[in-house]
């Protein structure tokens, strides 16, 4: 991989890989004419590196789980990118310590359609690329405790198209539904799949905690196959011993619930203390959400040895301006 680093008025420039090397962010631009930017040909994903001051290191969190992920989106869509998931890997953590990001971050990969051809509505014959980014990231919802109300979008269903991946293009039903709750004062939406049953946020999964169980959607309701949400099933059960359940959450039992929470990567893990004007259980964040949260923190900054594991840590190389 070549690299080279521009300054940018006496600051340093961030780097972006973009076909096939690394070069300046400025630098890294698509035609007009690229497929992706008229269909949403793309798959995309997006992983948090966490800043451990302590450890002088960023923790990325689960990121080869996040490129196996990106992978079966290449597949559906016929991207052909000439990576492995270790390859990957790599080169994301020597991109992450290039940049020489000393606080949270975000990595953000994508592989699209590069062909310079519009007009050409289908997937096969058409050139693919890959590009990966890394850009300072902290709080990604507008609060800790969230005000939610239930979107008037459905969320896409998977005979539309695919929800157990990243594709781009789909990624305007979440941005419908966001938007419409943000303008109306909402921190978040949740939106219901076909069959009017939860099934996720606008970028997050969901959970109740219904009966003293925890329960979230099947991946068969439409919901996308959070990595954070099996971070979370798994240490409920483990950590918490907690009885998880995998199914259909109709919209009433989410008013009736005793807790709610939503997860993503960029969202974390994030109480939802109302919706629809209705308080959630007492109207502040539960126990379970609190103790899961406070697990997944200390998980994800490489603070928990059990599970570091999950944690690639990369160190940020000196970066001179
Ligand atoms: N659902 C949607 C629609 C998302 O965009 C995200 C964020 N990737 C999630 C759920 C949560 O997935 P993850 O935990 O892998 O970030």
């Amino acid at each position: 991989m070549s690299t080279s680093q521009a300054s940018n008025n006496g600051k340093k420039e961030l780097n972006a890989f973009f076909k096939g090397k690394v070069v300046p962010i400025s630098e890294a631009k698509v035609s007009v004419m690229t497929h992706a930017l008229h269909y949403g040909t793309g798959v995309f994903e997006g992983i948090r590196g966490n800043w451990n001051e302590e450890k002088g290191a960023i923790f990325i969190f689960r990121l080869r789980e996040h490129y196996e992920r990106l992978i079966r989106g290449c597949r559906i869509l016929l991207l052909d990118i000439p990576y492995t998931a270790d390859q990957l890997c790599k080169m994301t953590v020597d991109l992450v310590e290039l940049n020489g990001h000393k606080e949270d971050i975000y990595i953000r990969p994508l592989a699209y359609k590069s062909a310079e051809k519009v007009a050409n509505l289908k997937l096969q014959d058409l050139e693919s690329d890959f590009t990966l980014i890394t850009v300072p990231f902290g709080n990604y919802l507008s609060s800790d405790t969230l005000r939610c109300c239930t979107s008037s979008w459905r969320r896409t269903d998977d005979t539309m198209i695919p929800t157990r991946i990243k594709s781009s293009g789909n990624y305007v039903n979440s941005i419908l539904a966001k938007t419409e709750a943000t303008l109306a004062g909402f921190d978040e939406a949740i939106l219901l799949n076909h069959l009017g049953q939860a099934c996720e946020g606008s970028g997050e999964n969901i959970f109740i905690v219904s009966g003293g169980k925890l329960v979230t959607p099947r991946l068969e309701d439409s919901s996308l196959p959070g990595i954070t949400r099996e971070t979370i099933l798994q240490l409920a059960q483990s950590e918490l011993g907690m009885e998880v359940e995998e199914r259909g959450i109709d919209r009433s039992e989410l008013y009736l619930c005793e807790e709610i929470f939503l997860t993503g990567t960029a969202a974390h893990l994030t109480p939802v203390v109302e919706l629809d004007s209705r308080p959630i259980g007492d109207g502040q964040a539960g126990p379970v959400a609190l103790k899961l949260q406070k697990l997944y923190f200390d998980i994800v900054f490489g603070r928990n040895p059990k599970f570091l594991h999950w944690c690639t840590a990369a160190v940020p190389r000196l970066v001179t301006a």
